[in-house]
């Protein structure tokens, strides 16, 4: 079967030649051979195999809140989770999620039943799949310290269960592969009280309104920050970057990681404004910053000013 006829044999959606811009929290991203959504973990197998077994080039992607992706045509099929892969409950102070599941609803239903541990990452936006790519965290807590198991589909479409001690976690990182599709995972919490858990999610939700520009399309900090007591953010806001432009792309007042698009920015303007950043962050302080965020279809020299 061509791949193009994929739509014919899946009873999920298949958006074909769809613009990326529509699936990322910046609102940029060009279009892609098709972006799936598969109806359940079986026809996801299917999916997964048929795309390699064509040796096409395939991501997974979960609601693109940590992703830039580029303009231009992308020769690329997109597999999401998001929107459909949602199986979720909660039994004995243990969380089952499927990666489509938002990290805001496991957050809350966690909180509903006085389960501590996750309330910190109130308001961090994105599905379970991408939180723990990602190894989300945020007022001190990460989503990989309360794991218990999580279940992959690996390249030829068979899955597999893996333990903490197969996965290696840091901070925003883990190493996962990215040919492999995270599909489930189980987390173990503890229970506190209400007044524990809520002043913990206070914390966090207040720290969040102050410091992040929320009312801009964004995704989150661009660059990890070199180590835990210097902030990727107050190197750009000492290089004078901050409230720079380029297109409709602006390094924000706010929050200096945080790269906002006015409404028309192209993938080239934030392209542009991370070359700026690393450069003259590495020329005043002898740092090349690491990118955070995860990117499509660049070539090495559109994001490093010196390759
Ligand atoms: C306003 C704002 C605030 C933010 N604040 C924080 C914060 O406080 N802390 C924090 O850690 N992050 C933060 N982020 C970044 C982002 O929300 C997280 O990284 C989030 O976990 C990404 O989830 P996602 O589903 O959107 O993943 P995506 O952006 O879609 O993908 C991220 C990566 O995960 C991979 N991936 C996604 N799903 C799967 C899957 N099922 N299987 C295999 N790989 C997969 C993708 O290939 C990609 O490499 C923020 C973003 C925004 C826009």
């Amino acid at each position: 079967m061509h791949l193009s006829e994929i739509h014919n044999i899946i009873k999920g959606t298949v958006l074909k030649n769809e613009l990326m811009s529509k699936h990322t929290s910046y609102g940029i991203g060009g279009k892609v051979l098709a972006y799936i959504r598969p109806y359940d973990r079986y026809e996801l197998i299917k999916i997964i195999k048929l795309i390699n077994e064509n040796n096409s080039k395939l991501y997974f992607v979960g609601s693109g809140s940590n992703l830039l992706v580029n303009d231009k045509k992308i020769n690329a099929y997109i597999i999401t989770p998001s929107k459909a892969l949602k199986s979720f409950s909660i039994e004995n102070n243990v969380i089952m999620a499927e990666s489509g599941v938002m990290l805001g609803k496991i957050v809350k239903e966690a909180i509903k039943h006085n389960l501590t541990g996750l309330e910190s990452l109130v308001g961090v936006p994105g599905t379970l799949g991408g939180a723990l790519m990602m190894n989300a965290g945020a007022w001190g807590a990460e989503i990989s310290n309360y794991l218990v198991s999580v279940e992959v589909i690996t390249y030829n479409g068979r899955i597999k269960t893996l333990y903490p001690k197969d996965i290696e976690f840091n901070y925003r990182y883990s190493s996962f592969k990215s040919n492999e599709f995270i599909l489930s995972a189980k987390f173990k919490l503890t229970k506190a009280t209400d007044e524990e858990i809520k002043s913990k999610k206070l914390i966090a939700s207040k720290g969040r309104i102050s410091s992040q520009p929320l009312k801009f399309r964004s995704a989150g900090s661009v660059f990890k920050n070199p180590h835990s007591r210097l902030a990727a953010g107050l190197l750009i806001d000492k290089a004078g970057l901050k409230g720079t432009k380029r297109g409709g792309a602006e390094i924000s007042e706010h929050h200096a990681n945080f790269f906002i698009n006015h409404g028309n920015a192209k993938a080239a303007d934030i392209a542009n404004l991370i070359r700026l950043s690393r450069k003259t962050i590495y020329e005043k302080f002898g740092v090349m910053l690491e990118l955070e965020i995860k990117t499509i279809g660049f070539n090495k020299s559109e994001l490093y000013p010196y390759a």
